[in-house]
């Protein structure tokens, strides 16, 4: 079943906050909780300065921060003392809802609960988000030196993963990550395009170079410039399929994965394998 779409009503938005930008992820603790790590400099995507968090080292937890508390609709609002001036807080929460609403219209499934939406101080500006699935949290941490943007831009991101966990049920926390990521991506949509009109048209450099990495390639241990490549690839990869293939075929991928890149059943569902989908979508790209 897929869930409609949430009625969200901009004026039923209430206080609080948030701020910026890009990309990274890593099991921390657990299948449901992906983390993105943003580079320090917003608007550059590929621009690094990214540290990577070791899968399965410490993070925070998805508990409550203290701070103001906005109750109401399907978000649950906590943010920091501090990380967001008084001032900037409705038309943060008006930018977080803006971010959810886009997400489900263009990942075409809302919500099938309420979302808690934590925004943390990270007083290093290391600016990064989790998403805890299973227990309807994402988290952003950021500081009050960063635009507030930066923050909605991966929580866009992050809010796709809690769609597909609402759209999948727990079949997602064991995801292919090339689509567990590259749907998050490509859900996330102009959050994450930096003006550009598609995914294709953002990897299509590199395909046209013969620059991109292997669609199959974890990002674990990878440079950061290696991860972010690998996130955009997914993106353009999952906007093909759903494009040329369809959104139905697509979801019957999504849950047939065990965690590790590649490791869905493209044979079964599309006929080809992977290595044959990967051409065909490097072409695809080239000559859109
Ligand atoms: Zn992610």
């Amino acid at each position: 079943m897929i869930p409609p779409l949430p009625h969200i009503s901009r004026t039923a938005i209430g206080p609080i906050l948030l701020a910026s930008l890009l990309i990274l992820l890593v099991w921390l603790r657990g299948p449901s909780a992906h983390s993105h790590v943003a580079p320090t400099s917003a608007i550059q995507v590929l621009a690094a300065s990214e540290h990577v968090v070791t899968p399965g080292a410490g993070t925070s937890t998805p508990a409550p921060l203290s701070g103001d508390y906005t109750p109401g609709g399907t978000l649950d609002i906590v943010s920091a003392d501090g990380l967001f001036p008084a001032g900037e807080q409705d038309a943060l929460t008006t930018e977080i809802w803006q971010a959810l609403t886009y997400a489900s219209q263009r990942f075409g499934s809302g919500p099938t609960g309420r979302i808690t939406v934590n925004l943390g101080m990270e007083l290093g500006c290391d600016i990064h988000g989790i998403a805890y699935t299973t227990e309807r949290t994402v988290q952003v941490y950021t500081c009050p030196d960063l635009p507030r943007t930066r923050a909605v831009n991966i929580l866009a991101h992050e809010f796709v993963h809690q769609l597909a966990q609402d759209r999948y049920g727990d079949r997602h926390l064991h995801a292919d990550m090339i689509l567990l990521e590259g749907v998050a991506t490509w859900g996330a949509g102009d959050y994450w395009l930096s003006g550009q009109p598609s995914f294709a048209a953002f990897v299509r450099p590199w395909a046209v170079a013969g620059s991109t990495l292997p669609l199959a390639t974890s990002y674990v241990g990878r440079p950061v410039g290696d991860m972010n490549t690998l996130y955009y690839e997914w993106g353009s990869f999952v906007e093909f399929l759903i494009n040329v293939y369809g959104r139905d075929r697509f979801d019957v991928l999504y849950i047939t994965g065990h965690s590790d890149p590649g490791s869905a059943d493209y044979q079964g569902v599309y006929g080809k394998s992977l290595d044959q989908l990967e051409a065909e979508w490097k072409n695809w790209v080239i000559t859109q």
